[in-house]
């Protein structure tokens, strides 16, 4: 028995069948750390990247620590979209597999909220939430949380930055005092410590590979004279540096679209991801980005956290991050494993107080340099077009389907189909743009699934 295997903690036979089943071989390294504390009802901080695991950390315990004979809420995870809270309870689900009569309720805005008082109704034991719903069920009186032993503030860094600073204080002041509370944060800035100092005993603080390994990537600092030269500078770095797929974060959404008019106008190939864009929107976005259709995808923080986005050829600061661990979580997204990655950071001359503050917090000296030249008749231009099909997996669509239509009827080369990502309603296709025009004519006259569908060109 490993020290990270499952079979070390204190969990039920059927916790661990399950975890078997489910394929969950070993602990990762923030459940490694984080499980022991929490099975014994500690208060913990965990601050872990994207993808490390951190529900199921938390999952486990809630589940373990339930009285399913007790039909009142028990415990409550709060989440920044309905997004997070509909992964967050699906993981909680298949934790639950196993055990009998286990209930547990979403409440997101969005919806009407009537349903969503008959499903409280007839009992819940834990519920997943956004932070403004839940304070809609609370002043409402359907929602009483006198009898929770656990609260999760999960990603509570972007329920920050979202603004729920004041629902979550409202939460916490109608929860049970006795209760525990889990803080799961991708960042650990003074407002998450001002939270915790709120809410928290004790609190542990577990910190999983949030520093990225400095050799890794590749970092250049280069000096502006003034703002307005940020624009050109973002070209230049284009053009010289070549990365076929780019963020550039910008610390305003006015910026981002400003950096988003003025890339399109010098003819790059650019999308600017928003906090407050509509789900399909925003789907589309992170599609031909991650289809390689686009080579520039601009966002601030808030937009571009909990999406997951790495290995990318460059991370571009056209605007430093405000806070040093900001700035590490943002160049995180660049370098694939085993490769290394390429942070481009424009400092404007009187920000250079914050490159002071960099070099303590990653403990290295910094240059500033002068920008490299960079030939405007070379930018990055993507080879890869985006087909959007109006049908998706709720038409019984299959990537197949739509391999099939190009390859055998339109007699498409196989290599110059590129990534497939299938919705509920839609399908997009990513195809070389040689291909472009006959592939997008397949899918508009051609069938799938014996069907007609509409095609368009994103
Ligand atoms: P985070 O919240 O840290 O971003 P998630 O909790 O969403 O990450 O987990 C990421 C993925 O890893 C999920 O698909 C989950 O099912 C899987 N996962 C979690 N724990 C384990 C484990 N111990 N072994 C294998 N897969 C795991
Ligand atoms: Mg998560």
């Amino acid at each position: 028995m490993s020290a990270s295997s499952f079979s070390s903690l204190p969990l039920s036979e059927a916790m661990l069948a399950n975890l078997d089943s489910l394929d969950y071989k070993e602990m990762t390294q923030i459940q490694a750390e984080s499980l022991p504390q929490i099975l014994r009802g500690e208060d913990i901080i965990a601050q872990a990247k994207t993808g490390s695991g951190k529900t199921a950390a938390f999952g486990i315990a809630l589940l373990e620590k339930l009285n399913v004979r007790f039909f009142g809420v028990q415990a409550l995870v709060l989440c920044p979209t309905r997004e997070l809270a509909d992964q967050v309870a699906k993981e909680l689900r298949r934790l639950a597999r196993l055990t009998h009569n286990v209930k547990i309720l979403t409440l997101c805005g969005g919806v009407s909220i009537g349903p969503q008082i008959g499903s409280l109704e007839r009992g819940a034991h834990i519920v997943v939430g956004t932070p403004g719903r839940i304070v809609d069920h609370i002043r409402k009186g359907t929602l009483q949380l006198g009898t929770i032993n656990q609260l999760v503030l999960d990603e509570a860094d972007r329920m920050l930055d979202m603004g729920f600073a004041d629902d979550i204080d409202t939460v916490l002041a109608a929860c049970n005092e006795n209760r525990q509370t889990l803080l799961f944060s991708a960042t650990y800035p003074d407002n998450i410590k001002k939270i915790s100092a709120r809410c928290q005993k004790n609190p542990q603080m577990i910190e999983v590979e949030t520093i990225h390994d400095q050799q890794q990537i590749e970092q250049h600092f280069y000096e502006l004279r003034e703002s307005d030269e940020t624009h050109p500078a973002v070209l230049t770095l284009l053009a010289h540096f070549h990365p076929v797929s780019s963020i550039a974060f910008c610390n305003t959404k006015q910026g981002c679209d400003d950096l988003l008019n003025y890339l399109r106008d010098e003819g790059v190939s650019a999308l600017a991801l928003h906090g407050d864009m509509e789900q399909k929107e925003r789907d589309q976005v992170l599609v031909r980005f991650s289809n390689k259709s686009c080579s520039v995808l601009i966002a601030t923080d808030v937009a571009a956290r909990g999406i997951d986005i790495k290995g990318l050829d460059a991370v571009i600061n056209v605007d430093l991050a405000r806070d040093s661990e900001v700035h590490v979580h943002r160049i995180g997204r660049t370098g694939r494993a085993g490769e290394s990655g390429l942070a481009l950071n424009l400092v404007v001359q009187k920000e250079v107080h914050k490159i002071n503050r960099l070099e303590d917090y990653m403990g290295q000296s910094i240059n500033l340099e002068a920008l490299p030249h960079g030939d405007k008749k070379s930018l990055p231009s993507p080879n890869m077009v985006t087909l959007n099909i109006d049908g998706g997996k709720k038409d019984k669509l299959r990537p197949g389907d739509i391999i099939g239509a190009l390859t055998k009827d339109a007699g498409l080369p196989f290599e110059k189909i590129g990534k497939i990502d299938m919705f509920d309603f839609a399908a997009y296709v990513a195809v070389d743009s040689s291909i472009a025009r006959a592939a997008l004519k397949q899918l508009s006259d051609g069938k799938l699934k014996g069907r007609k569908f509409r095609a368009r060109k994103l």
